[in-house]
C-alpha cells in the first residue's frame, strides 16, 4: 500500500485530498443539515461521498484520471453552491479548493476548470448584487485574488509536473541508448507474470547479445562501441510492435519483452531481428555486425527469474553453436 502511494503521485494526491475532505467537510455538512441549510449540507456531503467513491475506485483500478476529474468537477460545483448559499462565509473555502483541484487533475485542466468556475461565480454575483459580496470592491478583490492564486498554482503545478516527468525518464531509461533500463525490466517482468496468472496473457522474451563486441572496443575504440549500442536500439524498436519494450539488460545485452505472442511467432520475429541487425547495424568501415538471441515463452507458474534464466541459457547455446543464431529455450 505504501509502495503504491510512493510510486503513483496522482493516487497519493487523490487519497490525501479524499482524506482531508472527509475529515474537514463531513462535520460542516452535518452541521448545515441540522441547522436547516439543506442545499449546502447536501453539497458538502455529496463532495465527501463522491471523494470516497473516487478514491476507492482509483485504488481498485489504478485509474486516477477519471476519478480525479470527477472529484475536481464536483468540488468546483460544490464551491460555487457553497458561495452562493453562504455568501462571504463560503468564499473562504474557494482557496483550499483551488489547491485541491491542482492536486487532482493536470495543471491545464485545473486552470481551465477554475477559470470557468470563477466566471460562473462572478456572473452570478453581478446578476445578484449583494447576495455573495457586500460591495463591488469585495467582488473585484475576490476575482483578482482567485485569479492570481489559480495562476501561481498553475505555474507551480506545471513546473512540478515537468520535473516529475523528467525525473521519471532519468530513472527508467538507459542514458546511452534510450532503451528502458534494468530496473524497469524487473518491474515489467513482474507485471507480465501477474498478467499471465490473472488473464492468461502469453508473453515472450528475447535476450540479445552482440557477437564479438569486445573486439569492436579493442579495434575501433570505446566511442565506436557506444555508437553501435545506440544505433542498435532504434533498429530493434522499428522491428518490434509499438507495445513491445526494448530494455538494456547490461553491457551489449538487450531484452525485448513481447505480450500476446505465440512461440512460433516469437521464433519468427527473433530470426527477423537477427537478420535485420546483420543488415542494418554496421561499423564505420561498413563491416556488418551479428547478434545471438535466446528466446523463451513464459510458462505457467514460472517465476521471472527462471524465465530470464532459461532465455540466458538459450543465448549461451546460441553462442556455443557459433553465434549469429536464435535458440529457443527448453
Ligand atoms: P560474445 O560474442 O561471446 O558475446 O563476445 P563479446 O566480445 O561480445 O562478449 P564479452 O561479454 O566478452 O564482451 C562484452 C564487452 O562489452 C565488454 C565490455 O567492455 C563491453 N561493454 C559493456 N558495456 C559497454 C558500453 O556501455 N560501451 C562500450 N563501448 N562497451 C561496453
Ligand atoms: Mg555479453
Ligand atoms: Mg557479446
Amino acid at each position: 500500500m505504501l509502495a503504491r502511494l510512493k510510486n503513483n503521485f496522482y493516487l497519493a494526491m487523490l487519497s490525501l485530498v479524499g482524506l482531508i475532505i472527509t475529515l474537514c467537510v463531513t462535520p460542516y455538512g452535518i452541521y448545515r443539515l441540522l441547522s436547516g441549510n439543506t442545499i449546502v449540507g447536501v453539497a458538502d456531503l455529496a463532495m465527501v461521498l463522491v471523494s470516497i467513491c473516487c478514491v476507492l475506485f482509483a485504488w481498485r483500478t489504478n485509474n486516477t484520471k477519471g476519478p480525479g476529474l470527477v472529484m475536481a468537477a464536483v468540488f468546483c460545483i460544490g464551491a460555487i453552491l457553497v458561495c452562493i448559499n453562504l455568501g462571504i462565509d463560503g468564499v473562504f473555502w474557494v482557496y483550499p479548493f483551488i489547491v485541491f483541484i491542482f492536486l487532482l487533475v493536470s495543471p491545464l485542466k485545473a486552470l481551465l476548470m477554475l477559470l470557468l468556475s470563477l466566471l460562473v461565480l462572478v456572473s452570478y454575483a453581478l446578476l445578484n448584487p449583494g447576495q455573495i459580496f457586500a460591495s463591488p470592491f469585495q467582488l473585484v478583490s475576490f476575482t483578482v485574488t482567485c485569479f492570481v492564486t489559480s495562476l501561481f498554482a498553475y505555474v507551480f503545478a506545471y513546473r512540478t509536473q515537468t520535473q516529475r516527468e523528467a525525473l521519471k525518464v532519468l530513472a527508467t531509461t538507459d542514458s546511452l541508448t534510450g532503451a528502458a533500463n534494468r530496473r524497469t525490466l524487473d518491474e515489467a517482468l513482474i507485471t507480465a507474470i501477474n498478467q499471465h496468472k490473472k488473464h492468461g496473457t502469453e508473453f515472450g522474451l528475447m535476450l540479445l547479445d552482440l557477437d564479438f563486441f569486445k573486439q569492436i572496443n579493442d579495434n575501433y575504440g570505446h566511442k565506436t562501441g557506444d555508437n553501435v549500442l545506440s544505433d542498435l536500439v532504434p533498429i530493434l524498436k522499428k522491428m518490434v510492435r509499438q507495445r513491445d519494450t526494448v530494455f538494456r539488460f547490461g553491457g551489449e545485452e538487450f531484452v525485448v519483452l513481447l505480450a500476446d505472442i505465440k512461440q512460433a511467432d516469437l521464433a519468427k520475429l527473433a530470426d527477423k531481428i537477427r537478420l535485420g541487425v546483420n543488415a542494418l547495424l554496421s561499423l564505420p568501415d561498413g563491416k556488418k555486425l551479428t547478434t545471438s538471441i535466446g528466446i523463451a515463452v513464459l510458462q505457467d507458474a514460472e517465476s521471472w527469474e527462471s524465465w530470464l534464466h532459461r532465455a540466458d541459457i538459450a543465448l549461451y547455446q546460441a553462442k556455443n553453436q557459433g553465434r549469429n543464431k536464435v535458440v529457443l529455450a527448453e
